[in-house]
Formats: C-alpha cells, sequence, structure tokens
C-alpha cells in the first residue's frame, strides 16, 4: 500500500501529520503535504488509513 497527496486539494491543515507524523510533513514554502516514506507503507497501514480519514478534503488516496 502507497499514499499520493493531491497538491491541489491540500490545505495544509496538517490534520495528516498528527494522525502518521514519520509519513507525512507539511512543507513550509509549498504549504502542501508530502510522503516521507519511500516504498510500501503496510506496516504503518492503520496510522495512514486515520490520517485519510482526518483530512478534511479528501487529499489523501491510498494505491497499491
Ligand atoms: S490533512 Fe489533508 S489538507 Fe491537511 S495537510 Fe494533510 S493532506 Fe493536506
Amino acid at each position: 500500500m502507497r499514499a499520493e497527496v493531491d497538491t491541489m486539494l491540500c490545505k495544509a491543515y496538517a490534520n495528516c501529520t498528527f494522525e502518521a507524523p514519520e509519513v507525512f510533513e507539511v512543507d513550509e514554502t509549498t504549504g502542501k503535504a508530502h510522503i516521507l516514506v519511500e516504498g510500501s507503507l503496510e506496516s504503518r497501514r492503520d496510522e495512514v488509513e486515520r490520517a485519510v480519514d482526518a483530512c478534511p478534503v479528501g487529499a489523501i488516496r491510498l494505491t497499491k
């Protein structure tokens, strides 16, 4: 499982970084979240799914 952030939707609310701080970070320059982890997020599935649910604009999408 991997994740993508739609930077057109992301509004830097940072909820994702609270739910999964090792996976998501908001770039102070761009004001957009990005993924810190390369490769599969399977071992972090629970926190990543919480981040998806916590994003108020639905900007995080899970992929295979
Ligand atoms: S919670 Fe959603 S809108 Fe907020 S920083 Fe994360 S991806 Fe962006």
